[in-house]
């Protein structure tokens, strides 16, 4: 269909079914992701330099450094990850993003997944080296949750991004072997024994590979420690995340 006739097509059926930003409210007069208006979108808080070379929240620059330099926050140089080499969050869990997430992983509005691929897309050309992975594995949930949902929202992901990474393929050997509780639903140390042992990888895919694990969002970072911990005893080499956002303030765990 042409431009035209395509905008033609829009016209009319916002004229018959009006459709309005999830975010603001305002009457959307075009289609561009189809539940955010631009404004909404463009001003959903992205992750900008520096920001944490491990577990990627954003800091202050620091004193000589430059703005654009990049270096390990305190608490990761006192208390580093010893399952995960980084991990990378493309934008804040806030505003229309964190909105979307929330619409895809708890109201199946599955088009959504696209529009935060082309989120990660961009992300992942700026900021990230891609030649590196040999294997990109979602978060599994568990396959009663995910029979009940229909679809796991990190599959989804994972599969929109995986052409970004030219020496990498998706990969399915991690699964949650238990059921967890949502992680939302509990606070602190809890969340960490609440996955403590839930993955396991079956075969050995992952044996010599460095991965990148996907997720939509890390919060405490207990999950994707849990997942990264099991991805080593299954003889991964390293172990990186890539998740659209990232729950920097205590306030915004509840949600996800
Ligand atoms: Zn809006
Ligand atoms: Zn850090």
């Amino acid at each position: 269909m042409s431009r035209t006739s395509n905008a033609w097509v829009l016209a009319l059926k916002n004229l018959f079914l009006p459709i309005y930003c999830f975010a603001c409210g305002v009457r959307l007069l075009t289609e561009e992701n189809g539940y955010f208006c631009p404004n909404c979108w463009e001003e959903s808080p992205r992750i900008r330099r520096p920001y944490c070379t491990h577990c990627g929240k954003p800091h202050e620059p620091m004193v000589g450094l430059g703005a654009a330099h990049n270096f390990p926050c305190s608490s990761c140089r006192s208390h580093p990850n010893p399952a995960i080499r980084r991990i990378y969050g493309a934008a804040i869990y806030d505003g229309a993003i964190g909105q979307a997430i929330r619409l895809l992983k708890f109201y199946g509005k599955r088009t959504l997944a696209r529009v935060l691929v082309e989120e990660l897309e961009t992300w992942i050309m700026q900021e990230m080296t891609p030649e590196q992975y040999d294997l990109v594995i979602p978060v599994p949930l568990y396959p009663v949750r995910e029979r009940e949902r229909g679809f796991n929202q990190s599959t989804m992901l994972a599969e929109g991004i995986q052409p970004c990474f030219p020496n990498a393929e998706m990969d399915q050997s991690l699964h949650r072997i238990r059921p967890t509780r949502t992680q939302s639903s509990l606070q602190g140390l809890k969340r960490r024994d609440n996955v403590r042992g839930a993955f396991a990888v079956i075969g050995d895919n992952c044996v010599g590979k460095c991965v990148l694990l996907i997720d939509d969002v890390v919060t405490s970072a207990g999950t994707v420690t849990e997942c990264a911990a099991a991805l080593r005893r299954g003889g991964a080499i390293a172990v990186d995340v890539l998740s659209v956002a990232l729950a920097t303030r205590r306030t915004q765990w509840d949600r996800v």
